[in-house]
C-alpha cells in the first residue's frame, strides 16, 4: 500500500525527542491577574518578572519588603494587599507565584490552586509547583530561559550568563525588523523558495553583528531574488589569544560562531576551535616557523576565493593578529580584492605570559620602555638590523618572539652590545596553556636555559630587570622542572 508508507511500521523508528522533566512554554499574561502570595525579596523579582510580562499582579501580605512597595509606586499594575493570603486570592488567578515558610504550607496552597485550575508555582519549592522559571535572556521580542528543572539554578544562571555573551549584536533590532518585515513579504506572495532565501539572508545578516539599515527590507529581498545565498563574503582577521580559551574576546567568540570556514594558524589551541560554529569547514593553514614557507600567498590566495564566493571567513590568528602576525599582508591583498575585512584583536603572548607570571612588564623603578621583537628575519635568521642598543639598555623590558633556536646567538649580540650579563632572563613556553613551562636565570646562562627547558612548543624570551628578584624570580621560576625532552622533539 504506496500510501501507507508515511504512517506505516516504518514511521515508528523515527527518533523522538528525549524525556523532558517541565514543558518549555512561554505563557501570554497581558491583562491577566496574577495572585502572589508573600511580600519577601524572593517574592518581588516574581512580581517585577510577571508585571513585565503585562500581568496585574496582586502581591498579598500583611507587611511586604520595601522593593515590592517601591515597585507598586511605580507600576500601577502591581497591587498591594495588606493583609495575609487567603484561598479566595486565588478565584480567578491566571497563576499564583507564593514564597511560603514551609513544604507543608506550600502543598495546602498547591491544592487549593490545583481545585480551582490555577498553576501554581512556590518559590523554591519544586515539589509543590505545578511550573517553575527560568533563568531569563531579554531580548524582548527574544526571551531565551534556561530551566535544569531544579537540579542547579547556579548553572542556570552561569548558561545564561555565556548564552548572553553568544547572542548577537542588536538582535532587539533585529527581531523587531524580522516582525515588521513579516507583513510586507506576505503581501508579495512569494515563492516558497523566495521566502527561504530571503529570511537565509536576514539571518546572515543579524550574526553580521551589523545594525539593520533603513533599506534593509529592499536589500534583503533584491539578494534574495538575485538568488544569491548571501551577499559578497568577508573576512576576519581574529586574534586567538595565547592558548588559553577564556582569553578569547566576545567579538571573536561571536565571529567564530557565525563562521562558514575559519583558516586557523598552528598555534591555536583545539579547545578554540571546539568553541566555532559546528558547521564552519575548519582549515589548518600553519605555516611553522623555520620551515621553507611559501605558503603566505596561498592562504591569502584562499582567504580571497572563498569571500568572493560569500563566505564568511574566519582567518583565526595565535594572539595578537597585528603582532608578528604577517597581517599588513593580508589586509592589503583583501583590500585590494574589494574584499571587506575586519580585525579583532587578541591577547598578544608576551601579555599572557607576563599575565601568568605576575609580573608588571613596566614596573615604575625597573622599566622605562616595553620592546617587543621578532628573533626571525625573512632569511630565517637573527635579523640583523634590530637596534641592539635598545634591547642591551638595562632599563628596558624585552621580549623576543620565535627566539627560542636563536638563544645562543641573542645572547651572544646582547653581550657585544654592552648588555649586563646578569639581568634576569627567562623563557616561557606555552604561556597561558595547561602546561605552560619555564626556566628562569640570566642573560648569561640564556641558552643553559633553552636546553633544560627543551621546548617542544612556542616560546618567549623575557629579559628585563622586571623579572629578577623577589617575588618576580619565585614566579619565573614556576613551572620549572618537568622532564627535559630532546630539544627539537
Ligand atoms: N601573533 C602572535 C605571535 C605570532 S609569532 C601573538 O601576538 O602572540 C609566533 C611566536 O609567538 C612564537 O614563536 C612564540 O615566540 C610566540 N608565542 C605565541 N604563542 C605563545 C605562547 N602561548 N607562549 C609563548 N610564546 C608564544
Amino acid at each position: 500500500m504506496a500510501s501507507g508508507a508515511a504512517d506505516g511500521p516504518d514511521a515508528a523508528a523515527a527518533p523522538l525527542i528525549g524525556d523532558l522533566p517541565l514543558l518549555p512554554a512561554f505563557l501570554a499574561l497581558a491583562g491577566r491577574r496574577v495572585a502572589l502570595a508573600g511580600g519577601s525579596h524572593a517574592a518581588l523579582w516574581k512580581a517585577e518578572l510577571l508585571q513585565a510580562a503585562g500581568a496585574h499582579v496582586d502581591v498579598v501580605d500583611p507587611a511586604p519588603c520595601d522593593g515590592l512597595v517601591d515597585l507598586a509606586r511605580r507600576r500601577p499594575s502591581v497591587r498591594l494587599l495588606r493583609r495575609p493570603f487567603v484561598e479566595g486570592d486565588l478565584d480567578g488567578a491566571a497563576l499564583v507565584v507564593a514564597d511560603c515558610a514551609d513544604l507543608e504550607a506550600a502543598r495546602r496552597l498547591q491544592d487549593a490552586a490545583r481545585a480551582r485550575g490555577v498553576p501554581c508555582n512556590v518559590i523554591d519549592k519544586p515539589a509543590a509547583s505545578d511550573f517553575q522559571f527560568g533563568a531569563v535572556v531579554e531580548r524582548a521580542p527574544v526571551v531565551v530561559a534556561v530551566s535544569t528543572a531544579g537540579a542547579s539554578p547556579i548553572l542556570a544562571q552561569a548558561l545564561r550568563g555565556r548564552i548572553e555573551a553568544l547572542l548577537p549584536a542588536r538582535l532587539r533590532d533585529w527581531a523587531r525588523a524580522a516582525q515588521a518585515f513579516r507583513a510586507p513579504l506576505k503581501a508579495l506572495r512569494p515563492e516558497p523558495e523566495l521566502r527561504r532565501r530571503f529570511w537565509d539572508r536576514f539571518n546572515d545578516r543579524v550574526f553580521s553583528g551589523a545594525a539593520p539599515r533603513a533599506d534593509e527590507f529592499d536589500a534583503l529581498l533584491a539578494c534574495a531574488r538575485a538568488g544569491e545565498r548571501r551577499g559578497v563574503g568577508s573576512v576576519a582577521l581574529v586574534g586567538a589569544g595565547p592558548g588559553d580559551p577564556e582569553l578569547l574576546t566576545l567579538k571573536a567568540l561571536r565571529l567564530l560562531q557565525g563562521a562558514d570556514v575559519i583558516l586557523y594558524d598552528d598555534l591555536v589551541a583545539p579547545q578554540i576551535l571546539d568553541m566555532a560554529r559546528r558547521e564552519a569547514r575548519k582549515i589548518p593553514v600553519g605555516k611553522r616557523g623555520y620551515r621553507p614557507s611559501c605558503k603566505q600567498d596561498e592562504i591569502v590566495a584562499r582567504m580571497i576565493a572563498l569571500a568572493q564566493a560569500g563566505e564568511r571567513v574566519v582567518r583565526l590568528k595565535g594572539g595578537d593578529p597585528m603582532v608578528f602576525g604577517r597581517a599588513a599582508e593580508e589586509i592589503a591583498a583583501l583590500d585590494a580584492a574589494g574584499v571587506p575585512v575586519e580585525v579583532v584583536p587578541g591577547v598578544t603572548a608576551a601579555l599572557g605570559a607576563a599575565a601568568s607570571l605576575k609580573i608588571s612588564l613596566t614596573e615604575r623603578a625597573r622599566a622605562r620602555r616595553l620592546q617587543f621583537v621578532t628573533a626571525h628575519g625573512r632569511d630565517g635568521r637573527l635579523p640583523e638590523d634590530l637596534d641592539w642598543r635598545a634591547l642591551a639598555d638595562p632599563g628596558a623590558t624585552s621580549v623576543v618572539y620565535m627566539g627560542a633556536r636563536m638563544l645562543g646567538a641573542l645572547r651572544e649580540k646582547l653581550l657585544a652590545h654592552g648588555a649586563d650579563p646578569a639581568a634576569p632572563a627567562l623563557i616561557v613556553e606555552r604561556a597561558t596553556c595547561a602546561d605552560e613551562r619555564r626556566a628562569a636565570g640570566t642573560l648569561a646562562d640564556l641558552a643553559e636555559l633553552g636546553a633544560r627547558l627543551a621546548p617542544s612548543g612556542p616560546c618567549l624570551v623575557m629579559i628585563g630587570a622586571v623579572f629578577g628578584g623577589g617575588s618576580a624570580g619565585e614566579a619565573a621560576s614556576a613551572g620549572e622542572g618537568a622532564p627535559p625532552r630532546e630539544p627539537g622533539a
